[in-house]
């Protein structure tokens, strides 16, 4: 039934990341749709964030209590499955996506329906719960405005929060007016690519489904150990339509979504809208604790309430000093904004659910780097650093992107479902490794490397503009550089004869 990207389970079907991007790069109207939204968002966002005065403290508060929480993630964790309890909720604990999807699947199939609305759904295609409901006979309808996009279009998310970014209202127009009434409540007749049109038409649609649905999936920003609340930011109404309309909720979140306390939520709600969507306060945050006292008093809010804790690689990302910071990312996506090779390559070429320079870091870790797309990963970035300085929790992407960088040409220790192993280097990097270690020897040993400055020198003519063999690659995209016609130490022996 559905044709959303299924994320994370599939990813050995992905090329690597400069196979994917090339391809990208070559169409004009995705780069086009790109640049303008990318630019519109970044620019409304810096207007955003520079009206706060105190913007630093609270993006250095936020990364305490992430830092905080991921230190203490079992103890809040466990408090937050006690308090869930308390209000009548039930916890599932889901170590990978295979459990997950089991948990969901089986709670869905026991309420006897075969059709559930979805909001926040991005752990949800992390592990592919479309494909895994499909397979058991539940259609997945997903609500938010532009994973219908997505979904009715056959096609994968390409942005963290405007998952069909790289589409232009007239193709958008194109897929409602095709696919609408193969789901459900047809396009009106006519139907033209103004925005408040397509919006109208997408609102009737989905009406006919909130008004059906008996059973509910989404996902959360944020989860209060506290109070057992979770909590959804969305822009559009729809997510607080699926969250109190049916009678059963599924919320799968991953454990890191965690924070302690309800005043922690503060920071966020001033940082998260101004960061993702250059708003000043959020349009619709929604709030559920339980099944609440309300239930009984207005009958509003779900009868049945269940939560999924996700970890699927979240442990073993914890476990690394470096790389654990990628968890206190809160899905704001103001780093693809800025990033200039998620502006160019777009989000389809990271492969994953999670695209742009926090995908870049996020999935080789939750997935490993065994496959080709997760080893390129960490090269999908120029390292210029404007994705660290617009985080709001202050997370060193650069840093993450060289530490994995490490890794996948060395190989090295790392935790795979909570054991320490060794992971060989990735395929492809026995070149570079060899080139280091002819350089180290060379560095290592003052005669040689002067006698082979010297050679070099005088066989700069023989220079060739591409190098040969594994070395062609690196030269595919740059010039190699002159060779001078003297080494440097010569030169500086002649002009200052030695002397500092
Ligand atoms: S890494 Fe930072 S900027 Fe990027 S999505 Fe996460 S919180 Fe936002």
């Amino acid at each position: 039934m559905t044709g959303t990207f299924v994320g994370m389970p599939s990813f050995p079907a992905f090329p690597a990341f400069p196979e994917a991007a090339r391809e990208a790069v070559g169409d004009g109207v995705l780069r086009a749709n790109l640049r303008h939204a990318t630019h519109t968002i970044r620019d409304k966002r810096a207007r955003a964030v520079a009206e706060l005065a105190d913007w630093d403290r609270l993006r250095a508060a936020g990364k305490a209590v992430k830092d905080h929480t991921l230190r203490h993630l079992d103890r809040y964790l466990l408090q937050l499955e006690e308090s869930v309890t308390a209000a009548g909720g039930t916890v599932h604990w889901a170590a990978d996506a295979d459990e997950a999807n089991r948990i969901v699947t089986g709670l869905v199939l026991a309420t006897g329906h075969r059709e559930v609305v979805k909001v926040k759904s991005m752990a949800t295609q992390e592990i592919g719960l479309n494909e895994a409901l499909e397979a058991a006979g539940i259609a997945a309808y997903e609500t938010d405005l532009a994973e219908l996009i997505v979904q009715l279009g056959h096609d994968r998310p390409s942005h963290i929060l405007v998952p069909a970014i790289h589409r232009n209202r007239a193709e958008i127009r194109e897929i409602f007016a095709a696919e609408m009434g193969r789901w459900g409540r047809p396009a009106p007749d006519g139907l033209g690519d103004d925005p408040r049109e397509l919006a109208e038409a997408a609102r009737l649609h989905l009406r006919e489904k909130f008004l059906r649905a008996k059973v509910a999936v989404s996902g959360a920003n944020f989860m209060v150990a506290e109070t057992g609340t979770m909590v959804v930011f969305e822009s559009e109404g729809n997510g607080r339509m699926c969250l109190t309309l049916p009678e059963t909720l599924i919320s799968v979140v991953g454990i890191e979504k965690v924070v302690p306390t309800f005043r922690d939520l503060e920071i966020f709600l001033q940082t998260l809208p101004r960061s993702s969507t250059a708003e000043r306060m959020n349009p619709y945050t929604t709030m559920w604790t339980g099944l609440g006292p309300s239930r009984g008093a207005d009958g509003d809010g779900p009868s049945a309430f269940h939560l999924v804790l996700l970890d699927n690689g979240r442990t073993d990302t914890l476990a690394d000093e470096v790389g654990r910071q990628a968890l206190r990312c809160i899905r704001c996506s103001a780093c693809l904004n800025v990033c200039p090779v998620y502006e160019r390559a777009g989000g389809h070429a990271y492969g994953s659910v999670y695209p742009g320079p926090i995908g870049a870091i996020l999935s080789p870790q939750l997935r490993g780097t065994g496959s080709e797309i997760d080893a390129s990963l960490p090269y999908a970035s120029t390292l210029c650093g404007a994705c660290y300085e617009v985080c709001p929790v202050a997370i060193d992407i650069p840093e993450v992107l060289v530490h994995l960088r490490e890794r996948v040409a060395q190989g090295g220790p790392v935790t795979r479902e909570g054991v320490r192993v060794r992971i060989r280097p990735a395929h492809g990097h026995t070149a570079e490794r060899a080139a280091m270690r002819a350089a180290r020897l060379l560095l290592d040993r003052p005669a040689a490397l002067r006698a082979g400055e010297r050679l070099l020198a005088r066989a700069r003519r023989l220079r060739p503009r591409r190098l040969p063999g594994p070395g062609r690659a690196w030269t595919d995209a740059r010039d190699l550089p002159e060779l001078p016609p003297e080494p440097f130490r010569d030169w500086w022996a002649r002009e200052r004869g030695g002397r500092a």
